[in-house]
């Protein structure tokens, strides 16, 4: 999608700050952080949101959370963090390319609010 923001992150025509990568995912700090660590987790291929998922793209998301352990070990997370997703208006989506909130380092509030 050439008009997808992250799309174009994965394809570096904007830049942004790598955590991890590798054939299927890409994972970057966020702009606007929430947390002291805060990646966003994105399958490489555009997917718009949670409602898009379905029998062929489904196994993108277990390499989105394959990545996330992986991302955990690399950044030491052991104390915990939270994998948000946000999808649609309500959900306060804002960006239309499937991605994985990874929020650590601090102690996160639940319910979230
Ligand atoms: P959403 O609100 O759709 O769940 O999350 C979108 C996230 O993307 C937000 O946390 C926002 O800060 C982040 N974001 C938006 N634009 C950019 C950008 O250009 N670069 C990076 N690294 N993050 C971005
Ligand atoms: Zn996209």
């Amino acid at each position: 999608m050439t008009d997808c923001l992250f799309c174009k992150i994965v394809a570096g025509t904007i830049p942004s700050t790598p955590v991890y990568e590798d054939e299927f995912v890409y994972a970057f700090l966020d702009i606007d952080p929430k947390a002291p660590f805060h990646a966003v987790v994105i399958p490489k291929k555009h997917i718009s949101s949670a409602d898009e998922i379905d029998s062929e793209n489904s196994f993108l998301i277990g390499k989105v959370f394959e990545a996330i352990a992986k991302i955990s070990r690399q950044e030491n997370l052991e104390k915990g963090y939270r994998v948000v997703n946000n999808c649609g208006e309500d959900g306060g989506q804002t960006v239309h390319h499937i991605h994985f909130h990874l929020l650590a380092r601090r102690n996160l509030a639940w319910p979230p609010g």
